[in-house]
């Protein structure tokens, strides 16, 4: 069944918001078998917006409204809605009372006239109760089609499709059973990685998605089958033809995140931990303390760019004159420093050039990561591709995940 989105607001035009309720829906639709061909964005104009309903309804199975639901004369998708399928609104005296009382429980009395706005409904809508606002939904389901207005707010928006609009989707949609896991990885470019998993597109009921993301290349595998058990059996034959694939690669699946796992380590062993790291600037430790709950183990560190400050976290001059400041000698020694200096019982240490140009003749997305953990320390090199914020995301990635093998070895 296609899908199509219509957001508006002139916000959204102007680049003021960015449309993240589109991408949002954008990789849910897919598990509810339902393939977003088009998204337009609309500005609050009822003329433009009609003209892109009719549009939507002439070509699509499932049309998702995002916002322009509120009280005032620019919020125009209700307007445009009923002009496009020809039906008058009026107010709806069980939604004129569900608003009074959600006002009244807010103190204010009355409610402001304008809210009567979006009291209206038309006779093919039935209403959808916003549990985190005052704008309630419309969901139509006319001449086989089916069309749900969700409020612009990503929070409100969120909560309304999850509780609300899913369900009731599941309940029409022709039956099909969809499993999916994601694989994350990280050390191959998406081009070599899709290359090793070109066998895995062909399996039947099979779709890949392959994404770059800060923390690495994740591989989503989307199993469909009329019914379940078959779906999962889809599933588990790509996992295996993709783990035979990706091998050591993968770090980890769903939603496990490199962070939690050093934290979950650390603590299970009672360990503390120290950075000290140059190219990524400080997101070692914003990373590291993102999960709540680091201080149990997270001692600190240093964000030590120049020589002068690597010197004083306690890197000896001899090894940064002797090897350089992007060395492996030098992240040893980083990560030996954040011990020594800090008190702690396992250090990280970062070095590396994040481009975008090479730097002394060493290639931008050179970084090396040395990691010391009670009874072992190793130092590993890393060649990123050589975009900015790339180097930095997958060395932060990367740090911890060579950190949680560390941990993890006998
Ligand atoms: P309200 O009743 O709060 O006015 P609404 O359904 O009318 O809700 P809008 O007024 O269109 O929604 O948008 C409210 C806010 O939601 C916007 O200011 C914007 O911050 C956010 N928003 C709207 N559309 C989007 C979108 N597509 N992606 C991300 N944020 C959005």
């Amino acid at each position: 069944m296609k899908a199509e989105i219509v957001a508006v607001g002139t916000e959204l035009l102007m680049g003021e918001t960015q449309d993240t309720n589109s991408s949002w829906l954008g990789t849910r639709l897919p598990e509810l078998g339902l393939e977003l061909e088009w998204v337009t964005i609309v500005g609050d104009d009822i003329g433009r917006l009609t003209e892109a309903l009719e549009r939507a309804w002439g070509r699509s199975g499932v049309i998702i409204t995002i916002g322009g639901l509120g009280p005032t004369l620019d919020d125009v998708t209700r307007d445009a809605i009923a002009k496009m399928l020809g039906e008058e609104m009026s107010v709806a005296p069980e939604l004129k009372t569900w608003l009074e009382e959600n006002f009244s429980r807010r103190n204010i009395r009355p409610m402001p006239q304008s809210n009567l706005r979006q009291a209206r409904m038309i006779p093919s809508a039935t209403a959808i109760l916003n549990a985190m606002g005052t704008a309630p939904s419309w969901w139509i389901e006319r001449d086989g089609k089916i069309l749900v207005t969700l409020p612009g707010p990503p929070r409100e928006l969120m909560n309304m499709w999850t509780t609300e609009v899913v369900p009731r989707l599941k309940e029409r949609l022709p039956g099909q059973a969809i499993v999916s896991r994601t694989f994350k990885t990280i050390g191959l470019s998406e081009a070599a990685l899709d290359e090793l998993v070109r066998d895995v597109y062909d399996i039947p009921g099979m779709d890949l998605g392959v994404y770059t993301k800060p923390d690495g290349i994740h591989v989503r595998a989307i199993a469909k089958a009329p019914v379940e058990a078959e779906a999962v059996r889809v599933l588990e034959r790509a996992e295996a033809a993709i783990r035979s694939a990706l091998g050591a690669y993968i770090w980890g699946t769903g939603e496990e995140s490199p962070p939690e796992k050093v934290g979950e380590l650390l603590r299970e062993r009672g360990y503390t931990l120290a950075v000290v790291e140059s190219c990524t600037g400080g997101m070692l430790g914003a990373a590291i303390t993102d999960v709540p709950g680091a201080s149990d183990y997270f001692v600190g560190g240093t964000i030590a760019y120049t020589t002068g400050l690597k010197l004083m976290a306690g890197v000896p001059s001899e090894v940064i004159d002797g090897s350089g400041a992007v060395s492996a000698e030098t992240a040893q020694a980083m990560a030996s420093a954040a011990c020594t200096t800090y008190g702690a019982d396992c250090g990280i240490g970062v070095t590396g050039v994040a481009g975008p140009g090479d730097v002394d003749g060493i290639k931008a997305g050179t970084v090396f990561i040395g990691v010391a953990v009670p009874g072992s320390a190793g130092v590993e090199p890393y060649a990123f591709p050589s975009r900015r914020p790339l180097v930095r995301g997958r060395a932060v990635t990367a740090a911890l995940l060579q950190l949680t093998r560390a941990l993890q070895r006998p």
